[in-house]
């Protein structure tokens, strides 16, 4: 063990949650240390975390892939653009992901150097006093000691006991990020953020796509009428997604290429049975909190496993905070994002805040979905009166002109106030969107605000703004 080196911040995880607390402590001017454990495809450290490895952005790289390949068959020939035997490359379309993920874990690392964050690559386990022990990759030990620890440990994907993920015929978000070829048939059990984002870039790909999912109800956070839409424009695309499905067993038969999975499962009609060639469990994820607290460090975890913090992302233990999935809130990586930048700055005595109430939620499918604040049916429960307004991306010209004109965007405001109390959207480039539902709550803005900003014509911004007007019937290109 070398001599115990000492830093104003250490922080454990260099995923989006932890390199943001890292970057911006470094820029306060704090001497800050930051840990991480994960290794890459090509077995050598990558920092970045689940997001830049293998969530956000690789899964939108093969979200890119499939749906320009999708678009080929199903829209170009509406626009008068015709091709023969068009294929896809799988070896191709990963090595591209691959190569994007590379760019993207190596930035973090010349940030960490632009910023003189020390960089230790291995697995990090806090103990008493603010010490963190890092075990690093070539098995020597060192001993960092915090002013401050900023704990951004993570998650890690929630594993059946009946389907344990074996990295080839059953798979977690990494394997069915890393498919050698397009499956015949690709079971996916859990049909939430992660199953129908992988489930669409199969499917879009040429595999028969069953999701199973055990909730009767489909997208139950969000908007029903959006969950409705979005469901019917799934079921046109051929994805097959069964809800009620409770599944019981998941079996693998076979021997090499032909190696298959019988799944079992029981819905309103009683046991039904598929069989299925790779097999996706996407049913949540849990927070990466095993080993990391030695004894006695005071840093409570609930009945999850995440570490307890208060509105501040603080553990009530002197000096140690946590951020990210491994706390409460959102697994969200932008959460992650203003979560690291907030304790950075409340360390360095700023006021560093972050508002759960306006994460934004985003569904990388086709369509689109995305919302911010409260839901109808959230509203309802909390007895707050609302009123809506709504209007469809088929009256939206340059919608219509894209040959996208699935989808609605509605505003909720409040009844008397007419405060914004949630945006919710389905349709094309809705990721986008939101973020003037954000602005607007953010900013406490009214529906009328948003009614009274001139919108660009012709954009699909102008979907907002009809919407907004429609919230007191006052819509112009839709009858009130
Ligand atoms: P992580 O990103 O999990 O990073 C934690 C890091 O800490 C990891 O590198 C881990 O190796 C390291 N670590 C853990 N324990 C230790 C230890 N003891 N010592 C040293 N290192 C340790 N979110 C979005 O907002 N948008 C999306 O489009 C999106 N897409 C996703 C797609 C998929 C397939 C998945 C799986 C997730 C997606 N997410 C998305 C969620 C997003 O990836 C997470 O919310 C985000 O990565 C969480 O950031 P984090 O920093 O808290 O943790
Ligand atoms: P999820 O919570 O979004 O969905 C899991 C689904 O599985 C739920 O609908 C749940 O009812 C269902 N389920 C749970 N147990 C089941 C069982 N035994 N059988 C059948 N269904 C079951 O989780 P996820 O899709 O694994 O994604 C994990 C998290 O990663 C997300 O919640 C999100 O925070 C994050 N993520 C975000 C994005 C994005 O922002 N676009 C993309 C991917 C992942």
């Amino acid at each position: 063990m070398s001599e115990q080196q000492n830093f104003d911040v250490v922080v454990i995880g260099a995923g989006p949650a932890g390199y943001h607390a890292a970057i911006r402590a470094a820029q306060l001017g704090l001497k800050t240390a930051c840990i991480d454990a994960a290794l890459g495809k090509d077995g050598k450290p990558a920092l970045g975390g689940t997001c830049l490895r293998v969530g956000c952005i690789p899964s939108k790289a093969l979200l890119d892939s499939s749906r320009q390949f999708w678009n080929m068959g199903h829209l170009f020939g509406d626009h008068g653009i015709s091709f023969k035997d068009a294929r896809m490359d799988v070896g191709q379309m990963i090595g591209r992901k691959d190569k994007i993920v590379k760019q993207f874990t190596g930035g973090i690392a010349m940030l960490f150097k632009a910023n003189k964050v020390a960089t230790f690559y291995g697995f990090g386990t806090l103990h008493k006093g603010n010490v963190v022990k890092v075990k690093q990759h070539d098995g020597s030990e060192v001993e960092l000691k915090g002013t401050n620890v900023v704990i951004a440990a993570g998650s890690d994907s929630i594993e059946l006991p009946f389907a344990k993920f074996d990295g080839e015929t059953i798979v977690d978000n990494a394997g069915a990020l890393d498919f050698e070829s397009v499956p015949k048939r690709l079971g996916v059990i859990g049909a939430g953020v992660i199953g129908l984002e992988l489930g669409s870039v199969w499917k879009r790909l040429g595999a028969e796509v069953t999701i199973l999912e055990a909730l009767p109800d489909f997208l139950a956070a969000a908007d029903a009428e959006v969950a409705k839409t979005a469901a019917k424009e799934f079921k046109k695309q051929g994805l097959d997604i069964k809800l009620g499905a409770k599944v019981s067993k998941a079996e693998v038969k076979g021997k090499g290429k032909s190696k298959e999975v019988h799944l079992t499962y029981t819905d309103k009609d009683g046991e039904q049975s598929i069989v299925v060639d790779r097999l996706l469990v996407a049913v949540g994820r849990k927070a990466a909190s095993k080993n990391l607290l030695a004894d006695g460090t005071g840093v409570k975890l609930d009945d999850r496993g995440r570490i307890e913090v208060d509105e501040h992302c603080h553990t009530g233990v002197d000096g140690v905070w946590a951020v990210g999935d491994c706390v409460r809130g959102p697994m969200l990586a932008h959460k992650g994002f203003e979560e690291g930048i907030a304790v950075a700055e409340l360390i360095a005595g700023l006021p560093g805040h972050v508002n759960l109430d306006t994460v934004p939620w985003v569904i990388y499918t086709e369509p689109e979905i995305a919302w911010v604040g409260k839901t109808e049916q959230q509203l309802k429960d909390e007895g707050v009166p609302y009123k809506t307004g709504s209007f469809p991306f088929a009256a939206v010209g340059r919608a219509v002109a894209m040959g996208e004109p699935a989808g609605f965007v509605k505003v909720i405001a409040h009844e008397e106030t007419d405060r914004v109390l949630g945006l919710h959207l389905v349709g094309v480039g809705v990721s986008e969107l939101v973020h003037e539902g954000v602005l607007t709550m953010e900013f406490n803005g009214s529906a009328d605000d948003l009614a009274r900003i001139c919108h660009a014509h012709p954009t699909l911004s102008e979907a907002i703004h009809d919407a907004a007007m429609a919230v007191d019937k006052r819509a112009i290109h839709k009858a009130n």
